[in-house]
């Protein structure tokens, strides 16, 4: 049995080491000079691999079909994967919400774990080589690929491509096309967990202001789409860190379907209106003598105060005891819903992974064969899954990797 896996990203070497494992003859064509390129920028160069949540939970932080990944998820779960970086050297540490990182914190570590545990398994591991076929028997069976312009003859082939995001990382798509050459239905690739443009230009004036603490809540034709609590960044285009790449695969859709996503900002979500008020009502009462633009220090991060104050209309210059009602509804108001007009996403290029991608009913979920081509497979960000930041996106590659690898190796 010959196994060929395209593509050296984790979901591809998982594929491959199993399938070497299971006794098949395997090839994993990379066509970047080195393995796992993307794998060694995750969890900003710290690899959050995994996250320690129970499978049910799991599974609900996957916005992109999450119900798919059921089996997979079951069949190699964030535990066999701990044990499994264990085993290969690698010890993991839980972190704050549940995110799994290496002990090292280096995911080039896992990188190199992996790379040698091929070696070790006896794959052949083609490095430079881009696969730009598929070639498929008339009959629909899978009996090699072009790789680096030479047939490679195989039983099975694995598909692990990736996605269309960071494409300098060698995710430039590629996946999607030989898929469609070969009958797939792909659902059109699209950013998600992507950083998103606002039509407001002043958050250019913020650009770097990093926000803990806030709420994001995106709104479209008034409906509460996503809601979601942490941090953020404002950027010269827009809004970007956790909780708004969190949310925008929301707005994204929103956008896709011509509507308007409305991001609004809670600054102060642990207090009520109220307590909020008696808060305004007590920084001004200390600070009766100054002017409005000099009464927020205690509330505010100094570089938001200025945006504030222009965005609740109210004069900088004003002296505090001349605050009337109405203009601390106007600051209670911008303070608790500062409202974002969100114009576009970024790019697919800035998105941390690629939503949509090989449709999943053309997939069989328990073993991740095509339904169309006999003896070809699919693992990874290649398939129309996506995940939320924490860890979900490398379990769902290593996941789908195990099962596929297995499969294609012991294949009838
Ligand atoms: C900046 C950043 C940070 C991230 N951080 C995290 C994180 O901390 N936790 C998390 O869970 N997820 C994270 N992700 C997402 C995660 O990295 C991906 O979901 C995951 O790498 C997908 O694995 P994959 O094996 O399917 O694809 P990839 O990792 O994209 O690997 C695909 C491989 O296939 C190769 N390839 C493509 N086409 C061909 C071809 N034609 N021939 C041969 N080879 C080919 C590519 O060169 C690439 O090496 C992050 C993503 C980014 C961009």
């Amino acid at each position: 049995m010959h196994v060929v896996v395209i593509g050296g990203g984790p979901a591809g070497m998982m594929a491959a080491g199993q399938a070497a494992l299971a006794g098949a003859d395997v090839t994993l064509c990379e066509k970047n000079q080195r393995l796992g390129k993307k794998l060694a920028i995750t969890g900003k160069g710290r690899g959050n691999v995994t996250n320690a949540a129970e499978i049910k939970e799991l599974i609900q932080q996957y916005p992109g079909n999450g119900s798919f990944l059921y089996g997979p998820l079951y069949r190699f779960t964030n535990d066999d994967l701990r044990q499994f970086l264990l085993d290969l050297g690698v010890p993991t540490v839980v972190e704050r919400g549940g995110r799994v990182f290496p002990q090292s914190q280096k995911a080039q570590d896992v990188v190199e774990a992996l790379s040698r545990w091929l070696r070790k398994v006896g794959v052949k591991v083609l490095l430079g080589k881009q696969v730009t076929r598929l070639l498929v028997t008339e009959r629909g069976m899978i009996e090699g690929v072009i790789c680096a312009g030479e047939k490679l003859a195989a039983d099975a082939v694995v598909l692990a491509t990736g996605g269309a995001s960071y494409p300098a990382t060698g995710s430039t798509g590629d996946g999607y096309r030989l898929a469609q050459e070969v009958g797939h239905t792909i659902v059109t690739p699209r950013p998600a967990l992507v950083p998103l443009e606002t039509k407001e230009s002043w958050v250019r004036e913020l650009t770097g202001v990093a926000l803990k603490n806030v709420t994001a809540t995106l709104t479209v034709e008034g409906r509460v789409v996503a809601e979601e609590f942490g941090e953020m960044l404002f950027t010269h285009y827009g809004v970007s860190g956790p909780i708004i790449l969190t949310i925008s695969r929301a707005a994204v859709e929103a956008l896709m379907k011509k509507k308007k996503p409305m991001l609004h900002l809670n600054l102060k979500p642990a207090l009520t209106r109220e307590q909020l008020d008696a808060r305004l009502l007590r920084d001004f009462k200390k600070n009766i003598r100054k002017q409005f633009k000099n009464s927020l220090n205690d509330l505010l991060p100094q570089r938001l105060i200025e945006t504030i104050i222009m965005l609740s209309g109210i004069s900088p210059d004003l002296p505090v005891h001349q605050i009337s009602k109405d203009q601390r509804e106007a600051l209670l108001t911008t303070l608790t819903d500062l409202r974002l007009q969100i114009k576009s996403p970024r790019s697919l290029r800035e998105a941390i992974v690629t939503a949509g991608g090989v449709a999943v009913k053309e997939i069989h979920p328990t073993n991740m064969a095509s339904k169309l081509v006999g003896g070809l497979y699919f693992a990874g960000e290649v398939i129309d899954i996506d995940g939320n930041t924490g860890g979900y996106n490398l379990q769902a590659a290593f996941s789908t990797g195990f099962v596929a690898g297995l499969s294609a190796a012991l294949q009838a």
